[in-house]
């Protein structure tokens, strides 16, 4: 089954056209890595998705769900969640309240407050928040100020963040962007890991290493159109692929 469809989306940023006729179709369980050079594309292409921005023409889709006009926060709560190329975190706050927050949000009405106290009292949504910090191992920083984490642990959080929202599909732009070899490995370990919850994923990704771990299906996107789509072994030794990198 497609949990995402997209046809024919066109966007242009005054005379550059940013995006060019995109076709996709991401099955439902699969981890779906959309590559390419700088400039392609991709983050424009994930904004269309989140409502961020409004494709020129063409339609997205979600579970049967046009997704095309209708507010970030509505394709949030209908179970699109994501994870920016750069950290959006609430630097000030507690790593515990960083995903208290997003939690609330899709939970409207869960959110209790005691006037008496001014102390938010414990909840669902916090036992909730608590046990995603223990899966992703940050557990024993939940009190830490969040702009002081390391940028693995950030990254880390962002994740908690989105998975506390019981995404159906998350997206995921450039998530191991700057991290070190072992920060790298440990960011796949732990897609891996969600994945077993059955989560779909698409994931914007330079590094190969990651794409060819954790894809089940490769999209690549140059100068706005998807030049090549296949299982990651097929291709590997694309010429077309190659050529998308080096022609820039
Ligand atoms: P990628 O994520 O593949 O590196 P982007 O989607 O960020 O590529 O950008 C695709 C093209 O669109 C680039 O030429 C970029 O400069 C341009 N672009 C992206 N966002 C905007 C914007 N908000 N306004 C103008 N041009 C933009
Ligand atoms: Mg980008």
């Amino acid at each position: 089954m497609q949990i995402l469809e997209v046809k024919g989306v066109n966007k242009s940023f005054g005379g550059l056209k940013a995006l060019n006729e995109v076709n996709l179709s991401v099955e439902q369980g699969d981890v779906h890595a959309i590559i390419g050079p700088n400039g392609a594309g991709k983050s424009t292409l994930l904004n269309c998705f989140v409502g961020r921005l409004t494709p020129d023409t063409g339609s997205v889709s979600f579970m049967g769900k046009n997704l095309i006009g209708i507010k970030p926060h509505e394709i949030n709560q209908a179970g699109v969640s994501r994870v920016f190329q750069t950290p959006e975190i609430f630097g000030d706050l507690s790593i515990l309240d960083n995903v208290i927050i997003p939690a609330l949000a899709t939970q409207d009405g869960s959110f209790r407050f005691n006037a008496w106290s001014g102390v938010l009292r414990r909840t669902e949504v916090q036992d909730k928040a608590e046990s995603i910090l223990e899966d992703l191992g940050l557990a024993d920083k939940r009190h830490t100020i969040a702009s002081s984490l390391s940028r693995g642990d950030k990254r880390r959080l962002e994740l908690a963040m989105c998975l506390v929202q019981d995404p159906k599909l998350v997206l995921l732009d450039e998530p191991t962007a700057g991290m070190s070899r072992a920060d790298t490995n440990n960011t796949i370990d732990l897609l891996k890991s969600i994945g077993e919850r059955g989560i779909t994923k698409i994931v914007i990704e330079h590094d190969m290493h990651v794409v060819f771990s954790l894809a089940h299906k490769v999209s690549v996107l140059a100068q706005g159109t998807v030049i090549v789509e296949g299982k990651p072994e097929d291709i590997k030794g694309d010429p077309r692929v190659q050529e998308a990198y080096l022609g820039g």
